[in-house]
């Protein structure tokens, strides 16, 4: 308010004078001078305070609240014990624990590790993202994680606490090596800034502060950061497995009403790669699609759209024609079938209604968690992946761009493969593999794979034909619907080639 004002009396100030013709060339070439001193010197942004997302919370999620992440608990847990006993830690003379790095992908829960860390040990907690330390101006982002340790010790203060924990989201942002920032000193600064409050933290304090950072890449850490007595503590936070994420749908579910058809197993055991960030968007997709469905209680039908929608992203508005309609269905019937004789029983769904940026899609039901893959499942994942496009060679006797994003993942899936040492070259090394070669070498798995699927669904061209036509009635078929038609249980009239052509 008080800006806008003295802005308004030097704008009058200087048309006054103007008018009375004095000569303002000097008057304003000095004007200019002073404003581009006072922004270069930051002053401005330093004026306003520390200006980030510190929000100050007690945090009250404790690590009941936190689903699966057994592991990364425990070490916290362990880790804490001697900020809370720090009377016995600091008698045996053990140095305070200064800093946790808590590492992982996003949304697997470390602000809520970093929130309970706070409620375990009665700390007053405060978060900042380390974006927001970077700024065009030097000295900037140092005077603000000064500001940081300072709020912090204010807000215990307040709080009447003790203890105090400072949380840094993508502490990589200003923890990053030294001396790889072209152009300026300012990351350096920071990051020093920060080494310098970390080492002022000692035994003595009246309020404690625990510095709690995460990353998803601490090998683009500066070291010092690494040091003891710094950040002491690295702790992992993955993805969680089968039984995280059953725990983790299970909290993100107790407040909404079940139907008892629901079964949090067999979704947890289908969202193989979700974060709890994921599982919780899930859950909250499945109780509005209840909603919008007028219904009183969540059924296994929302839960599993709404994996799709959370995997895919919102159903799409603009319809395909007709002809690429019956390509689509044709393409993802080639999927299910090499996907059934894979692994029989392994669809869960599958749809020509286009979703995000698919068209169609079939949704398998994963077996337990792996975290490795034989040459043999490689193979096969491949073959699913190419069965879509042959699928429609057969019967339109051309191919579609549908399938790129199918090739681009099977291309991924050779290479891997050549890496592994599964491929005619043998083992070899990575970097100093010719290009020339490892196009070869892929190019070679591919066409295999290929070859063999095409065999498969030459010979299964009146089911595909099936199929397809009770697809494209439905938009949608059930895995158990899929299997009885390919069983020929239950045959609707076969669709003639002609009229898929
Ligand atoms: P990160 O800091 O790792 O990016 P967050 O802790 O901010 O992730 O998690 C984002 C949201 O995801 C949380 O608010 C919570 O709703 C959900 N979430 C993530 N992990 C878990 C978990 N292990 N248990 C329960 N909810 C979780």
């Amino acid at each position: 308010m008080i800006k806008e004002i003295a802005v308004g009396i030097v704008i009058a100030a200087v048309i006054f004078l103007a008018l009375q013709g004095v000569n303002l060339l000097p008057l304003l070439l000095l004007g200019a001078l002073g404003y581009l001193l006072y922004n270069l010197s930051g002053l401005k942004v330093l004026n306003k305070g520390f200006q980030g997302q510190a929000s100050p919370s007690t945090g009250r999620i404790t690590f009941a609240d936190i689903g699966g992440q057994e592991n990364a608990k425990k070490e916290i847990r362990e880790a804490l014990e001697f900020v809370r006993d720090s009377s016995t830690a600091r008698q045996l003379g053990i140095r305070p624990l200064k800093g946790i790095l808590l590492v992982g992908p996003p949304g697997t829960g470390k602000t809520l590790l970093a929130k309970a860390a706070a409620a375990y040990t009665g700390a007053s907690f405060i978060a900042a993202a380390g974006s927001e330390f970077v700024e065009m101006y030097a000295g900037v982002g140092a005077q603000r994680i000064r500001e940081l340790f300072h709020q912090a010790r204010e807000l215990a203060r307040q709080n009447n606490r003790k203890n105090a924990t400072i949380f840094i989201d993508e502490i990589d942002v200003l923890g990053g090596k030294r001396g790889q920032h072209t152009g300026h000193l300012e990351y350096d600064q920071t990051l020093n800034q920060l080494l310098v409050e970390m080492d002022g933290i000692t035994a003595s304090d009246e309020f404690r502060i625990l510095l709690i950072g995460a990353t998803n890449r601490v090998d683009l850490l500066d070291e010092a950061l690494l040091r003891p007595g710094r950040f002491d503590r690295i702790i992992h936070v993955d993805l969680p497995d089968k039984d995280g994420r059953l725990q983790i749908l299970r909290l993100h579910t107790a407040n909404k009403p079940l139907a008892a058809d629901v079964n949090l197993e067999s979704i947890a055991r289908q969202t193989f790669g979700f974060s709890g960030a994921h599982l919780e968007s899930l859950a909250n997709e499945a109780a509005i699609l209840a909603f919008r469905e007028r219904e009183k209680k969540l059924r296994q039908e929302h839960f599993l759209e709404a994996i799709d929608k959370v995997m895919l992203g919102e159903k799409m508005d603009r319809q395909p024609n007709e002809d690429e309609l019956r390509r689509i269905a044709v393409h993802e019937i080639g999927h299910a079938l090499v996907s059934e004789r894979i692994r029989p029983g392994s669809v869960s769904t599958v749809t020509i209604i286009p979703r995000g940026g698919a068209l169609g899609y079939v949704r398998e039901v994963p077996e337990a968690d792996s975290y490795l893959q034989t040459r043999r499942q490689l193979e096969e994942r491949i073959q699913l992946l190419v069965a879509g496009s042959i699928a429609e060679e057969i019967l339109f006797q051309s191919r579609s761009t549908g399938a790129s994003n199918d090739f681009l993942e099977a291309a991924q899936l050779a290479k891997k493969m050549v890496y592994a040492g599964m491929s005619e070259l043998g083992i070899v090394d990575p970097d100093s593999l010719p290009r020339q070669l490892l196009h070869k070498a892929v190019a070679q798995i591919l066409q295999t794979q290929e070859e063999l699927v095409r065999g498969e669904l030459q010979d299964k061209v009146e089911v595909i034909c099936c199929v397809s036509k009770e697809l494209l009635q439905e938009e949608k078929l059930s895995g158990e619907r899929l299997r009885q038609l390919i069983a020929g249980g239950d045959k609707p009239q076969p669709l003639e080639r002609a009229q898929l052509a």
